[in-house]
């Protein structure tokens, strides 16, 4: 049971200064800025070198693309860091993607950003800073603020966490990205997570632990765009609601008890109508908009039902979240005599 294995790394203590960061950027299409992203990482592992003494690896996904992403990857220079290249089988979306950078992640504490340039690589020094001086095991980046995005999307960010955190015990802070920094326990318990329909960050906040947030303001996409639209966006929220929270459900409960009462107060009015003052009760317009509302809501639950049992199907098919095609590891000189891990697929 995983809440058993989390009881017992809680009771191991403090966060102790780890041996090493794991840097883990999931990348899809993005060689045109791959290189310089990694020259910036480079600068930000030397001085987390010098200023704590932290070894550092970068691990590179590549999550099936189509351009030269693989091959610019294998040919970054592993100074003064490990390399990883680890180059999935097909596309398998991004969550899939950071599952694999996780499951090679071998130095401890483990750090997710994105591999287009939106998640600033100077800030990962503060992110460092709260787990090793401040002791924190989760530190999450948040958008500062949402003002650059339309009123739409800010209004349905806002529903889709409402509805998230509906009375519930764990509540999923709003805003937050992928852009954190696991401390090596942290990174062990999200390891234990079994789960085939990931949702990460609900997952890495549903381990507990010290959690803090940090805010900060993305940066441009450097080049190309983003691969979400809105059809995937509305596909990663259902991901996410179904797969931490019986809301929908509860919500469907709710609606059932709602339209009862209603029928029942609506037949109540009726017949004192027609018993004390004789009125003709017109049943046609009533009886089609009663059925209607009746059929859609139905339907409409049924859907969402189907979301559950999809879930479950998946669940219970077991299969591998990820294939890995090539794994390649690029020692810098200072780490030549770590073995290098085996390539597994979970
Ligand atoms: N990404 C991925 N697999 C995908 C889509 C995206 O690994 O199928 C990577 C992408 O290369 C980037 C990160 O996930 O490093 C975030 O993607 P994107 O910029 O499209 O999302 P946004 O920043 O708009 O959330
Ligand atoms: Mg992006």
């Amino acid at each position: 049971m995983p809440s058993k294995t989390v009881k017992t790394a809680a009771r191991t203590g403090k966060s102790r200064p780890a041996h090493g960061l794991s840097i883990v950027v999931p990348v899809f299409n993005e060689a045109k800025g791959l290189t310089s992203l990694h020259d910036r990482i480079a600068e930000v592992a030397r001085f987390l070198q010098s200023k704590h003494n932290l070894e550092v690896e970068v691990v590179y996904v590549d999550d099936g693309s189509a351009d030269d992403t693989s091959h610019t990857a294998n040919a970054l220079p592993a100074l003064p860091l490990d390399v990883q290249v680890v180059t999935l089988s097909r596309n398998f979306g991004k969550e899939a993607a950071l599952l694999a950078g996780l499951d090679h992640a071998r130095l401890g504490a483990v750090l997710f950003m994105d591999g287009d340039g939106q998640h600033p690589p100077s800030l990962v020094e503060t992110l460092v800073s709260r787990w090793l001086d401040d002791g924190f095991d989760v530190v999450y980046t948040a958008k500062a603020h949402r003002e650059n995005e339309s009123f739409l999307r800010r209004t349905g960010v806002h529903w889709f966490y409402w509805l998230l955190n509906w009375r519930a015990r764990l509540k999923i802070p709003e805003d937050a990205g992928d852009f954190r920094l696991l401390s090596p326990r942290a990174a062990n318990a999200l390891r234990q997570m079994p789960e085939r329909n990931r949702f990460f960050k609900g997952l890495s906040s549903w381990i507990g632990f010290r959690q803090v947030r940090v805010d900060y303001e993305p940066a441009e996409r450097e080049h190309g765009s983003s691969t979400w639209n809105v059809w995937s966006l509305i596909g990663l929220s259902v991901e996410g609601l179904t797969s931490f929270s019986v809301a929908p459900l509860r919500v469907a409960s709710l609606l059932g008890v709602v339209m009862a009462a209603t029928a029942l107060l609506f037949g109540a009015y009726i017949v004192i109508e027609t018993v004390l003052f004789g009125e003709d009760v017109p049943g046609y317009p009533s009886l089609v908009v009663g059925l209607m509302v009746l059929g859609g809501v139905q339907l409409m639950m049924i859907g969402v039902l189907g979301e559950y049992i999809g879930k479950l199907l998946s669940e219970i098919k077991g299969r591998p979240v990820y294939f890995v095609a090539e794994h390649t590891v690029k020692h810098s000189a200072a780490s030549k005599t770590r073995p290098s891990p085996d390539d597994v697929v979970e």
